[in-house]
């Protein structure tokens, strides 16, 4: 019986040893892309339901690693938003979008509106207010703020507050995820917001489950209600727009339109577009 507990006592700290081995690598890994500004948004393109027309993109960050290529916010997002690199991660990205905007500009000569996704943690702190008054006056209103449904789990009235400061600084308001929480029916009429985006989970049973249908039949129609517009995201199949497109959603994003591109993909995508 010694020997058995010995043989998984050393099999549990083998199994800890590589966790902490891969926790800190990563952190090395993020804390050197923090330096060395190896962070990148990749611009999934968002259309209008009935035109499909680009009217803005998702800024997905990424870390473009020397070696390594492209690295996936899964092996990074949860680190940096538990950790004290969350201050300086997203005062870059908020940086970053300016550059973004701007870029865009120079070859376009307007700009496209772009969402960039925020920690639940930087509206617990407010810090979020921070990052938002360095955005330039003027580039406000082509911003828009993303935050999950999850900051909604606690401290409600606190975010009310910063949604509010924001929504008065003219930034718009997006709402992720939105129905995977347990909360949405209670909250929903109070918070200033203007985006509903209905989560992946919904779009991918919508032409397989009728009941998923008429959730997300009961979502756009409360949108309307609510004067809200609504995004649908992870859209892969064609059967999965034409039904979101009869239910009245307003705009739609997913695999089946674009991935999400890479700045200089996003420059040649739109010329291409626009030859159209
Ligand atoms: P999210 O905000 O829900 O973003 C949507 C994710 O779905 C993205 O994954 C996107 O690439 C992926 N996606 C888009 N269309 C489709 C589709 O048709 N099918 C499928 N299967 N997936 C699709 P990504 O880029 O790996 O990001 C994952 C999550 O990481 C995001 O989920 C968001 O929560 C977080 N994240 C990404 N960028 C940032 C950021 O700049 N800041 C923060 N705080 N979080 C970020
Ligand atoms: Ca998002
Ligand atoms: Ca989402
Ligand atoms: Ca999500």
């Amino acid at each position: 019986a010694k020997k058995d507990g010995e043989n998984r006592f050393r099999f549990y700290n083998e199994e800890l040893n590589k966790e902490i081995t891969e926790y800190f690598d990563n952190m090395k890994m993020i804390i050197k892309a923090l330096e060395e500004k190896r962070f990148v948004f990749y611009l999934q393109p968002i259309y209008d339901t009935t035109t499909l027309n680009v009217t803005g993109f998702e800024a997905l960050v990424r870390i473009n690693h020397p070696e390594k290529g492209i690295i996936l916010p899964v092996k990074f997002i949860d680190i940096v938003e538990k950790s004290a690199l969350l201050k300086d991660f997203e005062k870059y990205l908020f940086e970053m979008i300016v550059d973004y905007l701007k870029k865009m500009y120079s070859v376009f000569n307007c700009y496209y509106n772009i969402a960039i996704n925020v920690s639940v943690n930087s509206f617990k702190t407010k810090d979020i207010l921070l990052y938002a008054k360095n955005i330039p006056q003027e580039l406000i209103r082509f911003v828009n703020i993303e935050v999950t449904e999850r900051v909604f789990a606690e401290n409600t009235e606190d975010i009310i507050y910063v949604l509010n400061e924001l929504k008065s600084l003219g930034f718009t308001i997006e709402i992720d995820d939105f129905g995977t929480g347990y909360s949405s029916l209670s909250y929903i009429e109070k918070i200033p917001t203007d985006i509903i985006k209905i989560d992946m989970s919904f779009v991918r049973k919508i032409n397989q489950c009728s009941k998923t249908k008429a959730v997300v039949k009961t979502i756009i129609e409360l949108a309307k209600g609510l004067g809200l517009k609504t995004i649908a995201e992870g859209v892969e199949t064609a059967e999965q727009y034409n039904i979101l497109k009869a239910l009245g959603c307003d705009f739609v994003q997913g695999y089946y339109f674009a991935k999400p591109l890479s700045l200089d993909d996003v420059l040649s995508y739109i010329k291409e577009k626009k030859h159209i």
